[in-house]
């Protein structure tokens, strides 16, 4: 293969690309069931770049089986939780050694800037592997003391053991494909689950490496397992089955809800972080000169294809003018090219359907009477790519400010009143992030009480740590990922009490 690749790739990454990938069932590469392949494309040029096995409902099977006889007789359940530990940071080391490759990976199957992926995509995989490393050896219970009023005089040893909840299964998205691999799988086997993880079907491929990486760590066989394919078929078989305990899901909103349904058929427990319509609010005593660039880094870092990205931004009447000029000369600036392009700041959405989906976005809110200060429209004749764009003149009902565009597309909204931004802020289903920018540190906390979001952030934005937790309010989720929070999501409390004598 390799057509839709440019010569500067990396020769591990042509090498990886070249032949048709397969999926890890039970320690071995294997084809589908099916034996039938799907295309992954390079979002820069439209064309397919890989190959991938197309999981279904019968691979489904035999990765839950091997994740099931993994945990229920493998050595994993036998290995102490510093050898986990070990090995989770064995993994961390592996895939620090492997940098480059895994950022032009992930720049070429989602389009994202390879400087990007570098810096961060990468690096924060490889930090929070290294967290929950740590975490392995750090879940506890408790001794309780009870009192049991019905048996007086009677003395008990009570304690309680965090066990891991078993067999997970795991379904993530397409924005930052390894990064939400390793947070989803870092958990999951610091607490000694084991796991089936489907990827996306738009970016499977650093999933894939991934896997490749964590077999040469030494991670027992079927511990991982990793079966690319669709959502409706591989990723619906995943959350349905009866023999996985519980489904982590990353996505939409909509998409969520049908993961809930699905879980229902044997109580499976769920665990989602969904869409996010984020408010981004910018008082008039603000820093501007940090605001400004900060709020255009909040909508337009990775394309506006953040769940948390700061796409209504409400600013304070009197700075309105200066606030809005100023993201769009941010904007202006931004250098649109493929993910490849050394001076490339922002690449192309990652497909055909996102591109409909942010274009149609586009088309709705300028005929509905929003003027785009800048962008509002495709970018270049070739490839999935958007002009990053500022609307205004928009009002509350429009479909671009209550829906998530998932796009680099921002409304800009004057206030007057501070005490009107928190219930207009809050007026959204989701409840994922919010910023404001002020210097008035009372104000600052008084609003981050009163935002109902997963994650406040003061004076920044799109700030991101292994150790802190990361969630949604209201439809944006149930859980949180990272942080100590996470280790609740995959163990579960034994209560053991026990009669002295
Ligand atoms: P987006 O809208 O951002 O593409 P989705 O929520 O559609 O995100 O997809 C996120 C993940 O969910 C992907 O791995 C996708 O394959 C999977 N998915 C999509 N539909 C379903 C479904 N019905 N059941 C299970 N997983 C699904």
């Amino acid at each position: 293969m390799g057509i839709a690749v440019s010569p500067q790739i990396h020769p591990q990454v042509a090498e990886f690309i070249d032949k048709p990938r397969k999926m890890l069932i039970n320690g071995q590469w294997v084809n589908a069931a099916s034996g039938k392949t799907f295309p992954s494309y390079n979002p820069a040029t439209g064309e397919v770049l890989a190959k991938v096995a197309e999981g279904d409902r019968e691979d489904i099977d035999r990765a839950v089986r091997a994740a099931r006889e993994a945990f229920d007789n493998g050595p994993w359940r036998r290995m102490t939780a510093s050898e986990r530990g070990r090995l989770i940071w064995k993994l961390s080391d592996l895939l620090e050694q492997h940098t480059e490759e895994f950022a032009y990976l992930e720049s070429l199957d989602n389009g994202k800037a390879l400087g990007i992926a570098r810096a961060a995509d990468v690096p924060l995989a490889v930090d929070l592997l290294r967290y929950m490393a740590g975490w392995a050896t750090k879940i506890e219970g408790n001794t309780i003391p009870i009192s049991v009023p019905y048996t007086p005089g009677a003395k008990y040893l009570a304690y309680t053991l965090r066990e891991p909840v078993g067999v997970v299964g795991q379904i993530i998205p397409w924005n930052f494909p390894l990064l939400m691999a390793v947070w989803k799988l870092g958990p999951a086997l610091a607490t000694g689950c084991t796991v089936v993880l489907k990827p996306a079907e738009q970016t499977p491929l650093s999933a894939l490496r991934l896997g490749e990486l964590i077999m040469e760590a030494g991670f027992p066989d079927g511990v991982v397992n990793i079966v690319p394919g669709y959502g409706e078929t591989a990723g619906a078989a995943l959350a349905a089955h009866s023999d996985v305990d519980k489904v982590a899901f990353t996505g939409s909103t909509e998409v969520g809800k049908l993961i809930v349904h699905a879980a229902a058929g044997n109580l499976k427990k769920v665990s989602l972080e969904l869409g996010g319509k984020s408010p981004n609010v910018v008082f008039k005593d603000a820093d501007l000169d940090t605001a400004i660039p900060g709020s255009a880094s909040a909508i337009f870092f990775n394309h506006g294809q953040c769940c948390c990205a700061g796409s209504r931004l409400y600013i304070e009447k009197s700075v309105f003018d200066k606030v809005v000029d100023g993201v769009a000369d941010e904007a202006k600036k931004i250098k649109v090219g493929s993910g490849l392009e050394p001076d490339t700041q922002m690449g192309p959405l990652v497909s055909e359907e996102q591109l409909q989906r942010v274009c149609g976005y586009l088309e709705a809110g300028l005929s509905e009477g929003a003027k785009a200060v800048v962008g509002g429209h495709k970018a270049k004749d070739r490839g999935y790519f958007v002009e990053p764009t500022v609307l205004i003149d928009t009002r509350e009902n429009m479909k671009v400010v209550k829906e998530e565009i998932f796009g680099p597309v921002v409304t800009a909204m004057p206030f007057t009143d501070p005490e009107e931004i928190i219930p207009r802020a809050n007026d959204s289903t989701y409840g994922l992030a919010a910023a404001v920018w002020t210097r008035d540190i009372s104000k600052a906390h008084r609003m981050a009480e009163q935002l109902r979001a997963g994650t406040v952030w003061i004076n920044c934005y799109n700030i991101f740590d292994a150790a802190l937790p990361f969630g949604g309010y209201k439809q944006s989720g149930w859980g949180r990922e990272m942080g100590h929070d996470v280790l609740n999501l995959y163990t579960q409390t034994k209560a053991v009490c026990t009669k002295l004598g």
